[in-house]
């Protein structure tokens, strides 16, 4: 048979389950459980406590807990047995030092568990972790003082508003921008500081509406009066459980800004004005600069190019600053000189002068009249050589126009001189023996002719009274003698109407050349009838002249014209015409002509191309008319060929003053 007996096993496997559930809540909670008896060992340790600390069950087991977890009690430990014997719990903040060495704070609750006696077993301690929570504890704390002194220190005004609108909290800048002290202005409502009170108010419904403003303007009162224009950014802020328990209000005090964008403005504005100016501006500028480059590329070359010049120049160059001073020299000053550049440069320029104040009043002159031209001075050499120049100097200016200094060029005129004074002598040379002929042919001329006088009469007297009454030889000597006397007189005054030339000379005068000619054509009326020549002229000007020479002049030539005639009808024309400056009288007739091999000779003293029985005359007449037209400024000369007439050409020098 079977025996069967039931027991009923719900109570038990209902405290099984109990256990395992337990257990397991245990092990699902976050929070480190751990059970230690009464000398601390450890006895259970939870699946929070390995997450907490770090350290398995295994590894925990039988440790002691205050040393396992380093633990720092608030109170020291006696108090807190102490008071879980008294009242079987103890609850506190303990620091605990997890298995990787990072300290934790812990939420501690610690209970005691007494066995059925009522003997201390065995303590729980159930452990939260909140050190995530302590620490934004913190921050959250230093972050509130930070902002109190941020909110402190800030130069904007800063304000709470309840949401009755009445002020709950402000800074020191509100304090300062509205003149009320802190204690004056929490309570009241924040409208009343501003000049628009109803805006103000719209602002903060606004902000309340939609949970902020932002460059709201508004203008602050101050208690005094003065107006204080910002900007307001304002937003609500909420109590924890996210009510709106007010509106925290920013100002941004834009006084200066205001000021600035006028500025800006007016600045913006001028700018405006400006840049259409300088577009219109910009066009010239742009041609203005274009040239400007061109010209400074030109500048530049020229200036180095005047540099080499000037280097190159033989003749000593010299820039003067308006001191006086040596500001630069070329290579011939320091030649001249004897000094080198250096030396010379900084010193006065006046010391290199055998006349200093000579230099210096040409460098005056300069500075008053800006330049002066062919200035003599001498250059002294530190040898002591003296260098006669001719300094051409003139002034030099900056771009501005100011002279700043002077620029002086001399001409070493040492050969000119040289040959000036050799010229010189020469010419008096000359001029001394041309009077001594002269003087000679005067004082030969004029006492011979007493002597001569006396030869000629005795011979005529000897020639009337003896004729016939020697032999025929006798009167044939006697004949030639009296010729030779009548013709030596004749030599003997022209050679003195030669002479006459310049000891018998007038100053000359406005002449006018038709009157002489008709003058002349007068004194020659009855050679003129003779010859039935026919004479023309054209019009004739008015010279400079010694008037009795200029007649001596046209009577020579017309009266040789007459003579030298062919068989033709003698023809002979006068005219006068300009060339530069000199007037060029012509004189041509018809006659015989000269062998052009002659034409110089004929001017000479005495020189003449006929014998005096083909054609009478001395040979003296065309030598005085050169003499006459070379004491006028002229010369004389003829173009002919035989059989073919001649023409005589003379120049006189205009006048024209009176032409
Ligand atoms: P003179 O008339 O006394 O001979 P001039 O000095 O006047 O001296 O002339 C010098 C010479 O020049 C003349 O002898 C003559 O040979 C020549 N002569 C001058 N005038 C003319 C002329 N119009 N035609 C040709 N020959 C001339």
């Amino acid at each position: 048979g079977v025996f069967a007996a039931a027991r009923d096993i719900t109570e038990i496997k209902q405290a099984e389950d109990e256990i395992k559930r337990q257990a397991e809540l245990l092990n699902l909670t976050q929070e480190a459980i751990i059970v230690r008896d009464m000398d601390s060992k450890i006895l259970f340790w939870n699946n929070g406590a390995v997450k907490t600390y770090g350290w398995t069950m295994e590894e925990a087991n039988g440790k002691i807990t205050h040393s396992l977890l380093q633990t720092e009690f608030p109170v020291p430990l006696k108090e807190v047995n102490k008071e879980l014997i008294s009242k079987g719990q103890w609850d506190g903040e303990l620091v605990h030092t997890k298995c990787d060495g990072t300290k934790i704070t812990v939420l501690s609750r610690q209970v005691l568990k007494k066995d059925d006696g009522g003997n201390p077993l065995s303590i729980l301690e159930i452990n939260s972790d909140i050190s995530e929570r302590k620490k934004m504890e913190e921050e959250l704390e230093f972050a509130g003082k930070y902002n109190r002194n941020l909110i402190e220190t800030s130069l904007d005004p800063f304000v709470t508003i309840g949401p009755d609108g009445k002020i709950t909290d402000i800074n020191g800048a509100t304090e300062a921008v509205t003149g009320y002290s802190r204690d004056e202005l929490i309570g009241t409502d924040f409208s009343d500081y501003f000049t628009e009170s109803e805006k103000a108010r719209e602002g903060y419904k606004q902000a309340f509406r939609d949970g902020w403003v932002i460059d709201y303007p508004l203008e602050i009162k101050h208690r005094n009066g003065h107006i204080t224009p910002v900007l307001y950014n304002a937003s609500v802020y909420e109590d924890e459980f996210g009510n709106v328990i007010g509106v925290f209000a920013a100002a941004r005090d834009i006084t200066e800004l205001k000021r600035a964008e006028v500025e800006k403005q007016k600045l913006l504005e001028q700018a405006q004005q400006f840049a259409e100016e300088l577009e219109v501006s910009n066009e010239e500028l742009q041609a203005t600069t274009e040239e400007l480059q061109a010209a400074n590329k030109e500048l530049k070359f020229a200036s180095k190019y005047n540099r080499s010049l000037i280097e190159a120049s033989l003749d000593p160059l010299v820039t003067i600053g308006p001191d006086g001073k040596i500001t630069d020299v070329n290579k011939a000053t320091e030649l001249v000189t004897g000094y080198s550049r250096d030396e010379l440069i900084g010193t006065d320029f006046s010391d290199y002068f055998t006349e200093s104040e000579k230099a210096r009043a040409s460098y005056q002159k300069v500075f008053r009249e800006g330049m002066v031209i062919d200035y003599p001075l001498e250059i002294k050499h530190r040898s002591g050589n003296v260098t006669p120049v001719l300094y051409n100097a003139s002034v030099y200016e900056n771009e501005l126009g100011d002279v700043i200094g002077i620029f002086a060029a001399a001409r070493d005129i040492t050969e000119r001189k040289k040959a000036e004074k050799m010229l010189k002598l020469k010419l008096e040379e000359l001029a001394r023996s041309n009077a001594e002929l002269e003087q000679f042919a005067y004082v030969s001329s004029h006492d011979l002719q007493e002597p001569l006088r006396m030869i000629g009469s005795y011979l005529q007297l000897l020639q009337r009274r003896y004729h016939g009454e020697l032999d025929d030889k006798a009167d044939k000597y006697i004949d030639f003698a009296v010729d030779g006397a009548s013709r030596m007189q004749n030599l003997i005054n022209d050679l003195l109407e030669f002479s006459r030339v310049t000891t018998r000379a007038k100053e000359f005068k406005f002449t006018d050349c038709e009157f002489i000619l008709n003058q002349v054509l007068s004194n020659l009326e009855v050679s003129i009838n003779e010859n039935e020549a026919i004479i023309s002229h054209n019009h004739l000007p008015t010279v400079m002249a010694d008037s009795t020479q200029l007649t001596q002049v046209f009577q020579n030539l017309i009266s040789n014209a007459i003579k030298f005639r062919s068989e033709k009808t003698p023809k002979i024309a006068i005219s006068a015409r300009e060339e530069s400056d000199n007037w060029i009288f012509s004189v041509a007739d018809n006659g015989i002509g000269i062998d052009p091999k002659h034409c110089d000779r004929i001017f000479e003293v005495f020189k003449r191309l006929h014998k005096r029985r083909e054609y009478p005359g001395t040979g003296i007449g065309l030598s005085i008319c050169k003499k006459i037209v070379e004491r006028h400024g002229g010369h004389i000369w003829v173009e002919s060929e035989p059989n073919n007439g001649s023409i005589f050409y003379f120049t006189l020098p205009i006048n024209h003053i009176k032409n």
